[in-house]
């Protein structure tokens, strides 16, 4: 099968390897759709270590070829995968906390993904998609269950006020979850102007250029307040400070932005004083699969504003360029396999 595989860092092409082997309960899909995400490209420059030769790709949907005999499943159902593997039997597996799991693995980072025709995958992971789902959105359904689980871990009432800061694919996408979840105002704040359209479009009641004065103009909008939560997308300290000062006394945040830098200012008193909480989110779990295809199959949350760019599988090398040069206006991109 043809397949992009990564042999060293930065080195990707295009091969032809042998069609995936079914293990015990598991199924082969022919991948027709997959989303390159930044995680790709750490995994890609190296800064994520892996085991060469690799075939990433973690958000990925297609077509069951092989269903092994499983269940429920048929040849020719429309599937998306749940790329998080679990062991089933450890402590955290036991208590309900899969995706906490110490022997975990990520399709795509430690075992072979969905850059290729064929992804093998355990039956229990992958979902049935409604055909109203369309393929070139669908594999942002991944990117979904990841902000609906992190929401799950904050209770947003009706009319609770909302700063959603950075308004990429997943800042969209927590605004979207926000509104759903009668929060009121939902503010999203970025540097970018298209983006900042793209979410009122989507939903968001008031949109905050990044920089000084957001902080301002979100107690403006609170009654002078502060917000009842933060969600966090951007994953760089000054932006998690601005956070801790636009909360509400009493509020909380949600670290969504993966944060890697290990030291940095932060307005550390206002944690106590404040009494904030910070509540932080990884990955997701099976639950979350079946709710977001049901809310985007219901028009709830839109997927196909997100996605800028559809490119072709042998295309790879050219899309995780895109997503190391800043661009205001990229969001999505997708590749089609065909
Ligand atoms: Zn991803
Ligand atoms: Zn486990």
């Amino acid at each position: 099968m043809k397949a992009m595989v990564l042999r060293a860092p930065r080195e990707l092409a295009a091969d032809n390897v042998a069609i995936p082997k079914l293990g015990a309960g598991q199924v082969l899909v022919r991948v027709t759709h997959s989303g390159v995400c930044g995680t790709d490209l750490k995994i890609f420059n190296g800064a994520i270590p892996v085991r060469y030769p690799l075939i990433m790709g973690h958000e990925a949907t297609g077509e069951v070829v092989d269903a092994g005999g499983q269940p429920g499943i048929h040849a020719g159902d429309r599937v998306i995968m749940d790329p998080e593997l679990f062991c089933g039997v450890c402590f955290h597996c036991r208590v309900g906390q899969t995706h906490l799991c110490p022997s975990g693995q990520l399709l795509g980072r430690d075992a072979n993904g969905g850059f290729a025709e064929y992804v093998a995958v355990p039956a229990s992971h992958v979902f049935p998609l409604p055909d109203s789902i369309d393929g070139r959105t669908a594999p942002l359904i991944q990117v979904l269950t990841t902000c609906m689980h992190a929401q799950r871990l904050v209770n947003i009432f009706p009319g609770e006020s909302v700063v959603v800061m950075g308004l990429g694919v997943t800042g969209q996408l927590h605004v979207q979850l926000a509104k759903a979840r009668g929060a009121h105002p939902v503010i999203g704040i970025t540097r970018s102007a298209s983006k900042r359209e793209l979410a009122e479009s989507l939903g968001a009641d008031l949109t905050i250029p990044g920089g000084p004065g957001a902080i301002e103009k979100v107690r403006e909008a609170t009654e002078g307040r502060g917000a009842d939560l933060i969600v966090e997308t951007t994953g760089v300290v000054p932006s998690l400070s601005d956070a801790i000062t636009m909360a509400r006394v009493g509020g909380r945040l949600l670290l969504f932005g993966i944060i890697t830098a290990k030291e940095g200012a932060l307005p550390f008193y206002d944690l106590y004083f404040k009494e904030l909480a910070l509540i932080n989110a990884r990955v997701a779990k099976p639950e979350d699969y079946p709710n977001s295809i049901d809310l985007v199959q219901r028009g709830i949350v839109r997927l196909e504003p997100l996605v800028s760019n559809v490119m072709q599988l042998g295309e790879l090398n050219e899309a995780i360029g895109m997503l190391g040069s800043d661009n205001g206006q990229r969001m999505k991109i997708i590749l089609e396999h065909a």
